[in-house]
């Protein structure tokens, strides 16, 4: 409880005027309560003096019945008002830090935790955590008073038949205390089932074509069955749990009003207490039935609010590796150094950037060729700041990058990554995310830069046609040409180009090439290729073997150097001769 409170404490300290007034106008509930039996008490002692009169049951019973009935619905209205509000408060501002939290991580953050499992906790796991914190903290404490007060009630009318009837109903707190392990595991494991099922769905969505073309529908037809068959049999162990012991709490419950009923008749026949007195303790007692079977309901369903806030505060807690030491100020980006640069992905034994050492001017064009794996998008990446960096290896105007405002220096860079994301909303929208304010002649120039502007005319509605999930596919090589000319769109000190001329064909890179010569000639540009013909013009080339540099140089140097670059040329230019032929 006082964890779940803790983890919950960066809103309850900004709110606590709120829950405060939920409890004072909650606590009214179980006061107003007992008047009831207290009228039952004056009718009956009334009824035993012969004291009834027209006057006496209107002013005395009827009156102030009516007005205790009103009074709770009123409380109890107001109550449900300001509980439903600070719901939905508690709600959006979970969901709010919870994004928040998401935005600012790093890559390795993404494959710690997948997206289904994100969502999964974004939304099964936010909503278990705002119930118990909106609602079942507050009604859990309020119940708790129920019986406290009742109890003191009942204790003030004869404490021994009091004590007597609570201690076998005590029974149920021991009882829940002693499920309280079992049932929070079996929970704890519903959760994580839940986020494999997400993944696994959010999975078999994404490649739902993958699937498809390679007959594989019922083997992940099986795989998200036994998915949910496992959540299915352990949420009814834990259902399995709650049938058990629902009748036995009921039978606790029945224990207590036999002792009353026998006990208070021995009571009453021996003068301890009075018929009209017994009457009110019987009636109290029954004001206890429900605070206390709610009590164990609301207990087992913490335990998995419990474990969802513990699953949220993994989301919270996480601390994104890439960091701004000073958060200075980047006006442009000169000169982009590596110095003695390594690295290491986390979790991994070796490192895939051995050694870098790397300068490019402003202006230069870079390319960087090599295996597959050898570590090229590893090594542009880390301009981006998607991986955290080592003190004193990367240099932007000679000052550490991480001197800088991350999104300061991305917002320096137009970075093309491999996987092209596209947004399921306009061809134009897509485009602008380069540069939201850029006029339509600008966005032009761009689709005419990145050689798009042909595939612009076939599509139905244009600049308007709806791509993504929700509209029109494109292709890959069409994929990649919106996205270049978002980021030619953007205008960057830096133009990154991973890998991002795979799809096109020949003719088609060759224009795009042309375009940066021409319109990014006194501009960084850093191109990651596979056909070397998208780099052979740039001033400086390097290949990478094993995240080493084993060649650098201009396309001319490195032909007469003979090593690895060369005999890829020559086979390339192979290749392409035997196409054209
Ligand atoms: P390239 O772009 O040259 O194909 P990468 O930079 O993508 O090479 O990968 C370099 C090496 O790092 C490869 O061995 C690859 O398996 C490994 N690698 C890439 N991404 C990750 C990652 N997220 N976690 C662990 N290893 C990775």
């Amino acid at each position: 409880m006082f964890k779940f409170i803790k983890s919950l404490w960066w809103f309850i300290s900004k709110n606590w005027y709120r829950y405060l007034s939920i409890v004072f106008v909650g606590i009214l509930f179980p006061i107003l309560n007992l008047v009831p039996g207290f009228i039952v008490k004056i009718l009956i002692d009334a009824v035993k003096n012969e004291e009834i009169t027209l006057a006496f049951l209107f002013y005395k019973i009827i009156l102030p019945y009516l007005g205790t009935m009103l009074t709770i619905y009123l409380v109890t209205t107001t109550k449900r008002v300001l509980q439903n509000r600070l719901k939905v408060r508690l709600y959006y501002a979970l969901q709010v830090r919870y994004m928040e939290n998401i935005l600012v991580q790093d890559a390795t953050f993404f494959e710690k935790f997948q997206s289904g499992d994100l969502l999964t906790r974004a939304l099964g796991d936010v909503k278990s955590v705002n119930f118990s914190g909106g609602n079942r903290l507050i009604n859990m404490f309020l119940e708790f008073m129920t019986v406290v007060v009742t109890l003191v009630a009942m204790m003030l009318i004869h404490p021994i038949l009091a004590i007597l009837c609570f201690l076998p109903l005590s029974l149920i707190f021991v009882t829940n205390l002693l499920l309280k392990r079992k049932v929070k595991r079996n929970w704890q494991l519903v959760r994580e089932k839940s986020s494999l099922m997400g993944n696994v769905i959010l999975e078999s969505i994404t490649n739902v074509r993958t699937i498809r073309a390679f007959s594989k529908e019922e083997e992940n037809y099986q795989k998200n069955l036994k998915y949910s068959k496992d959540t299915y049999e352990i949420e009814k162990a834990n259902l399995k749990i709650n049938v058990i012991f629902q009748p036995m709490f009921q039978s606790i419950v029945a224990v207590a009003t036999i002792i009353a009923y026998g006990l208070g008749a021995y009571y009453c026949y021996q003068n301890y207490i009075d018929v009209s007195e017994l009457a009110q303790f019987i009636l109290y007692l029954n004001l206890f039935q429900a605070p206390l079977t709610n009590i164990g309901n609301m207990i087992n369903n913490f335990y998995q609010s419990l474990i969802s806030a513990d699953r949220i505060n993994e989301i919270y807690d996480a601390k994104s590796s890439v960091v701004d030491k000073k958060n200075e100020d980047l006006q442009e980006i000169k000169t982009i150094e590596f110095k003695n640069f390594s690295f290491r992905y986390f979790g991994d034994t070796e490192d895939v950037l051995k050694n870098i050492d790397l300068k490019i001017e402003e202006g230069q064009t870079l390319g960087i060729v090599g295996k597959t794996g050898s570590g090229k998008s590893t090594l542009v990446r880390q301009l981006v700041r998607q991986l955290p960096i080592e003190e004193g290896t990367l240099f932007i105007n000679g000052e550490e990058i991480e001197d800088y405002n991350q999104n300061n220096v991305r917002s320096h860079i137009g970075y093309v990554p491999q996987e092209h994301m596209l947004f399921s909303r306009s061809v134009m929208k897509n485009v602008l995310l380069g540069d939201s304010s850029a006029s339509l002649e600008e966005v032009n120039e761009a689709v005419v830069m990145a050689d798009f502007e042909k595939d612009i005319a076939e599509l139905v509605d244009g600049y308007d046609t709806v791509v993504g999930e929700y509209g029109v596919t494109l292709s890959g090589g069409q994929k990649q040409r919106l996205a270049i000319a978002r980021a030619f769109l953007k205008n960057a000190d830096v133009l990154v180009l991973d890998d991002s001329l795979s799809a096109v064909d020949g003719k088609t890179e060759a224009n795009i090439i042309h375009s940066l010569n021409q319109y990014r000639k006194n501009r960084t540009n850093i191109i990651v290729a596979h056909r070397l013909s998208a780099v052979m013009h740039a001033n400086l080339i390097i290949v990478l073997d094993q995240g080493k540099i084993v060649e650098r140089g201009t396309h001319e140097e490195l032909m007469e150097l003979k090593g690895w670059y060369y005999e890829q040329f020559l086979a390339q230019a192979m290749e392409e001769g035997e196409e054209h032929a």
